[in-house]
């Protein structure tokens, strides 16, 4: 390591953060009093404000049963409002296309319910070769489901020859010319293995003017990168809360339909009694009346205690802004790449994340040559007090969280990364 440790504190006192908001795991013993915490892209650490929200809802109930549908301080009937207005904001978008419900995957099956249409020509799904499992499973799945062969269905998008990521050139060249057989694109915004951002704008028009709807998996980009859905015309959306959003583990997912689409009486959707409009829900009639606003995707009543770390946390993005959380995230993400290069120089390990900043989150992630990602981020684990994530067979994923990681987490990383993976002159 050339870098100096006290470069690191230096520039954690410059440029804070704010880690005082949340809980960070204790280390074990060892050099410092707690973990570096690279996780965060996996699962996001709890903000220090959740317990104590959490208890007041749980209070409530003890204290008012049913009644506190409508006299809890935060009455639960429109509980999932709350969360409205801070998850618009968060992914650039009007508050009537966005909901929090259900879970990502269960999500995104519903809107394929709607968006997957397959018609004559028109059936393939097109998605990346690095897609996250459960998205590859749930389209696979809804080919089937639609009398499909899963194989002929799903186009999965792999990079040229040589390299580790897609050029969003590429990706609108094969929709150019492959187009009028797609009748879904469903990609990730971030990719969850290389931490490459696609461009959301260019990709989610050149696949609309090819006449395909166009969904975005955002669970590696919400929180993480500044997002404007409407604005970019994105057909739909879905990405949960445990990753960037910090709500803990299995919380809430965040939908969002586009203007266009809300209130088509021709689009089909699953529906229970949270598909209704409010004001008439509890006349308790057997025909609903969807309300014009992605409410009408909501089937069940909402998990208020499951709500309440999602709009905890939706309320801290909402006070420091996506624009400033970019801005510390480009500052420590070119922090981490600088270390990296220092110690990737002359070891078997390539940082595979774009180095174009525009083109990545925080994430870098890095592949190590003949060697096991996961024994290695055992090592970094139990010798140096790094959790960082391990993608079989070969890469270990490293994301500072702009919230709350620091310098000198981001230090901890390639320090540990030095003494653990023995060099060419070591
Ligand atoms: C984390 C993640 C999921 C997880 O799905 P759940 O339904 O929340 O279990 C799905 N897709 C992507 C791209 C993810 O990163």
């Amino acid at each position: 390591m050339r870098t100096p440790e006290h470069q690191a504190h230096d520039r954690d006192a410059a440029d804070p953060g704010h880690r005082h908001l949340f809980h960070v795991p204790p280390a074990d013993g060892g050099r410092y009093p707690e973990v570096a915490y690279l996780a965060g892209n996996s699962l996001g650490l709890q903000p220090r404000a959740t317990r104590g929200e959490l208890l007041a809802d749980l209070d409530a109930w003890a204290r008012l049963g049913v009644e506190g549908h409508l006299d809890a301080a935060r009455p639960w009937l429109p509980y999932h409002e709350l969360l409205t207005g801070p998850a618009a904001r968060l992914v650039g978008a009007r508050p009537a296309e966005v909901v929090v419900m259900n879970s990502l995957t269960v999500d995104l099956h519903l809107l394929m319910v709607s968006f997957y249409r397959p018609a004559g020509r028109r059936t393939r799904i097109v998605i990346e070769d690095t897609a996250f499992p459960s998205d590859s499973y749930a389209v696979r799945s809804q080919a089937r489901f639609h009398g499909l062969d899963p194989d002929a269905t799903v186009v999965r998008l792999t990079p040229r020859p040589g390299e580790d990521t897609l050029r969003t050139a590429d990706v609108c060249d094969f929709l150019a010319a492959e187009g009028d057989t797609v009748a879904l694109v469903l990609l990730g915004g971030v990719n969850y293995l290389t931490g490459e951002l696609l461009d959301i704008p260019a990709i989610t028009a050149a696949g609309r003017a090819a006449g395909a709807v166009v969904g975005w998996d955002l669970a590696h980009a919400a929180g993480n990168v500044p997002l404007a859905l409407h604005d970019w015309d994105v057909d739909f959306a879905a990405w949960c809360s445990y990753k960037y959003l910090n709500a803990g583990p299995g919380a809430l997912a965040g939908v969002f339909v586009h203007e266009r689409h809300l209130g088509d009486p021709h689009l089909p959707r699953f529906e229970g009694w949270w598909s209704t409009e409010a004001a008439t829900r509890f006349e308790m009639t057997p025909v609903s009346r969807p309300p014009a606003t992605v409410e009408a995707w909501q089937i069940s009543n909402p998990p208020i205690l499951a709500m309440g770390p999602v709009r905890t946390s939706l309320e801290i993005f909402d006070a420091v802004g996506m624009p400033v959380l970019r801005e510390r995230s480009l500052r420590l993400t070119g922090w981490l790449e600088h270390l990296l290069d220092e110690v990737t120089a002359d070891r078997p390990l390539t940082v595979v994340t774009p180095r174009d900043p525009a083109r990545r989150g925080c994430q870098l992630s890095v592949r190590i040559a003949g060697a096991s990602a996961a024994e290695l981020a055992k090592r970094l684990r139990y010798e140096h007090g790094v959790i960082a994530d391990a993608r079989e067979p070969d890469v270990v994923r490293f994301a500072p969280v702009p919230l709350y990681s620091t310098y000198h987490d981001c230090w901890r990383v390639a320090d540990a990364l030095a003494a653990t993976v023995e060099g060419a002159t070591s």
